[in-house]
């Protein structure tokens, strides 16, 4: 790690009130020592790439088919480096998976760019209309939906079927990306800042089975424990919530058109039910460790049970709140044209996917910094959220569309794709978006992790009012579905 110029020191200490963004952006380019010339080329040694992505799981995956498919990138040198197995699928195994996404139409319109959506369509997902979300402590809900449910609000995708369609459209891609699986990275070499006689200019990419490759820039897309991340020392602000999350297949009691995407906030967290056909849903349900250790072992009658009673019982409803609820309600409604979305009553469940129960524990991420001379961070690698709002695969797709947009820049410009500046903007961008969202995700945990009489009657009014304001939830809509 190079030291720090005394002036470079004096100028961070300044608060950002005082330097304008531009010289916060200068800053930032002496303080990561990083000003040079791009240096010559150096074949000789071991191969040279323009690109190597770190990671195939979605977002890594779907950052490369974007590179691969941008027409000012053509020719560029791009690889993709997964550890685990391709991940193909020739016929859509008859069982759901358990592992779902929610996928944003801003995702989907991605993932169409990129020629991946189509086979995700021709695979299986599943659109929904609306969203209910509704506190388990009072009779306050909130409704998401476009008007007259004509459009689709978001897709319920398979995390396997997302990779498996990125995949596919990766060997389309063959001519212009390379993609070696089974490759673990085992070790990074970064660049000097300066030209050292024995340095190498470009990044260095160790492989378990003691291949080296070379990269002008380096893309980390290894997930929340990104090795990228921790190799170079970047600051990361973390910490683990006192949640785990159950997923599992739900066989529904009756088929329903199961267009509703259910989320009640029970004072132990979240619990989410998201259709997948008309007979089955997706359960993630957000709770106590040792009450996700415990709905692991039940069997399946007393674990259908649970999450029934997750979903109806109001035992930990008061009559001050209700009464309190119902007071401001009427109030609203007397000074408000719109009376919000009317209460839908989501489905019983009667039965589970076999051996689909398993759990998650919950935590929380932030890269301080998402770039470093010669390398970027995207996806859960940068930033993990509580899966509460759905937003985690989202947010790293909105990476891949910004970080593409800012590399073909470069690259018709004819400039180094690893240089800062560009790299500088992605970072400035996309913190602007995923900062802002992540607090929100956070908030929105601690403010439902208590039934405190007074943050559930703020909690309430909140919600309530929310739901009245037509414009209010347009806009939050419009920024969850970038
Ligand atoms: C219960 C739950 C529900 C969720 N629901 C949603 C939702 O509804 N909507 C949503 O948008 N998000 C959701 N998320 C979040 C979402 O799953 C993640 O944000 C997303 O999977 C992150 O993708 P990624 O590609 O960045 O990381 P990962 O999926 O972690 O992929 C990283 C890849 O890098 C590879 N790798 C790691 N180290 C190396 C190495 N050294 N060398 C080579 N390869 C390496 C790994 O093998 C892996 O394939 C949910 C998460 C959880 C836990």
């Amino acid at each position: 790690m190079h030291t720090l110029p005394k002036a470079t020191l004096a100028l961070n200490r300044l608060g950002r009130g005082f330097i304008t963004e531009k010289h916060v952006s200068a800053l930032k380019i002496i303080r990561r020592g990083l000003v040079h010339a791009e240096p010559e080329d150096d074949f000789s040694k071991n191969e040279v790439y323009d690109v190597i992505i770190s990671g195939g799981g979605m977002v890594g995956s779907a950052m490369a088919c974007s590179l691969g498919m941008d027409p000012n990138l053509m020719g560029k040198k791009i690889l993709l480096l997964e550890a685990g197995n391709k991940k193909v699928m020739d016929k859509v195994p008859e069982m759901y998976s358990t592992r779902v996404s929610s996928i944003s139409p801003g995702s989907a319109t991605l993932l169409s760019g990129i020629g991946a959506w189509e086979h995700i369509t021709k695979m299986r997902y599943k659109p929904y209309k609306r969203m209910q979300v509704w506190d388990a402590c009072s009779d306050a809900l909130i409704t998401f939906d476009k008007e007259n449910l004509l459009d689709e609000m978001a897709y319920i995708v398979e995390n396997d079927v997302a990779v498996a369609a990125l995949t596919k459209q990766l060997d389309s891609l063959s001519d212009n990306v390379r993609v070696k699986y089974r490759s673990r990275v085992v070790k990074y070499t970064w660049p000097m800042p300066h030209h050292a006689a024995d340095s190498v200019p470009w990044v260095q990419v160790t492989l378990a089975n003691g291949e080296t490759l070379q990269a002008k820039l380096l893309i980390g897309a290894d997930g929340p424990n990104s090795m990228v991340r921790q190799e170079l020392g970047i600051p990361t602000v973390k910490w683990n919530y006192d949640q785990s999350a159950v997923v599992a297949v739900l066989h529904l009691l009756e088929p329903t058109e199961n267009n509703v995407a259910w989320q009640r906030f029970l004072p132990t967290g979240p619990i989410a039910m998201l259709p997948l056909s008309d007979t089955l849903s997706s359960l993630v349900w957000s709770t106590s460790h040792q009450l996700a250790e415990e709905l692991l072992e039940m069997d399946e009658e007393r674990f259908v049970d649970a999450i029934n009673s997750a979903f109806w019982n109001n035992e930990n409803q008061s009559e001050l709140i209700d009464t309190a609820g119902s007071l401001f309600r009427g109030a609203l409604a007397a000074i408000m044209p719109s009376t919000g979305s009317p209460r839908q009553l989501p489905p019983s469940v009667a039965g589970v996917g076999p051996k689909s129960r398993v759990m998650f524990p919950l935590g929380m991420g932030h890269a301080s910094e998402y770039i470093r001379h010669r390398v970027a961070l995207i996806g859960d690698a940068a930033h993990r959220v509580h899966p509460l709002a759905g937003q985690g695969a989202n947010l790293g797709f909105g990476d891949v569309a910004c970080l593409t947009q800012l590399l073909s820049q470069a690259a018709f410009n004819g400039k180094d794709l690893g240089a800062i500046q560009h790299l500088l903007e992605y970072e400035t961008e996309r913190q602007r978006h995923n900062l802002p969202m992540m607090a929100a995700v956070d908030l929105m945990k601690r403010l439902y992790s208590t039934n405190s009489a007074p943050v559930v009657l703020l909690r309430t009014f909140g919600l309530q009012a929310t739901n009245m304001i037509p414009t209010l939830k347009e806009q939050i809509m419009a920024f969850a579905s970038k």
